[in-house]
């Protein structure tokens, strides 16, 4: 017999039900309910993740900035994984145009809000997750409120006025931040505590030039549907490890630490983003 096909049977046989002993006996994981078990399986038996981080992933609360090409895996992903309350925030309306990378919605969502269509995906995918659609732009003036009651935000969206005022809000609140952009075959990807002694913010990174200004957008310069499926997911797998942060050993949010892809080549590289003191986000934290 292959040993692929091997492992796949004596892993479906392990992970199969939730009388599993090694689920069962796992403290954490007791707190859920059997079929939450069922569905988390392949989590639990993970030792990065485990019943502790099962759990943590069940009560954390994550609002998406965002509802296009990074937030729509992004949200699969994040769904998926359980994470127990998702705010999905979006002002634009789905257009033919986006039908190209952004898989949650279909042609005839047209015209309908990203933000509740992608909430409306996320009832009819996990009935047990609590889901908040936000049909609305993310100001300076509404950011902070949007950002509080997070575990972390994971910022998706299109421009880098935003971006900024995300940015600021979660230094003001306290809030983690995992940010994510691309542009044609470039990625980026990186998780901020710009709130923390000596770590840096997403402003650190960019600086104020680009305040008042929309650029970058697909629109100008295209974009490969597969490349915002990766970031998205990739951007999904670090909101995560912030999230399991002291949990699990999964959780290593590696600060600071920008991950860019390059998708024509296609290769991966980090770099530390260094704390700007002068930085009118988070310059004296
Ligand atoms: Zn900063």
């Amino acid at each position: 017999m292959p040993f692929a096909l091997i492992f796949y049977l004596t892993a479906r046989r392990s992970l199969s039900a939730s009388q599993n002993p090694l689920l069962a006996t796992n403290p954490a994981s007791m707190s859920l309910p059997p079929d939450r078990l069922d569905r988390f399986a392949r989590h639990i038996v993970l030792p990065e993740v485990g019943g502790m981080g099962q759990d943590r992933l069940t009560r954390a609360h994550v609002v998406l900035v965002g509802m296009g090409g990074i937030g729509n895996p992004a949200l699969q992903y994040l769904a998926g994984a359980g994470v127990g309350r998702l705010t999905l925030v979006d002002s634009d309306v789905i257009e033919a145009s986006n039908l190209q990378r952004q898989t949650l919605f279909a042609a005839s969502d047209v015209g309908r809000a990203k933000a509740e269509v992608a909430a409306e995906w996320t009832h009819r995918f996990d009935p047990a997750l609590e889901v908040e659609a936000q049909v609305l732009r993310v100001t300076r003036d509404n950011a902070r409120e949007l950002v509080r009651d997070a575990d972390i935000v994971l910022d998706g969206c299109d421009n880098f006025a935003t971006r900024l005022a995300v940015s600021d809000a979660c230094v003001a609140e306290g809030v983690p931040l995992t940010s994510a952009a691309l542009g044609r075959f470039q990625g980026q990807v990186a998780n901020f505590a710009g709130h923390r002694e000596g770590q840096p913010c997403y402003r650190c990174f960019v600086g104020d030039a680009f305040d008042a200004e929309d650029c970058d957008t697909c629109a100008e310069q295209g974009v490969l549907g597969a490349m915002v499926g990766m970031v998205g997911a990739f951007a999904a797998m670090h909101g995560l490890r912030a999230l399991l942060e002291n949990v699990s050993t999964l959780g290593d949010p590696q600060w600071g630490q920008l991950y860019l892809f390059n998708g024509m080549k296609p290769d991966m590289r980090s770099m530390r983003i260094a704390k700007d003191a002068g930085c009118s986000g988070c310059g004296s934290a």
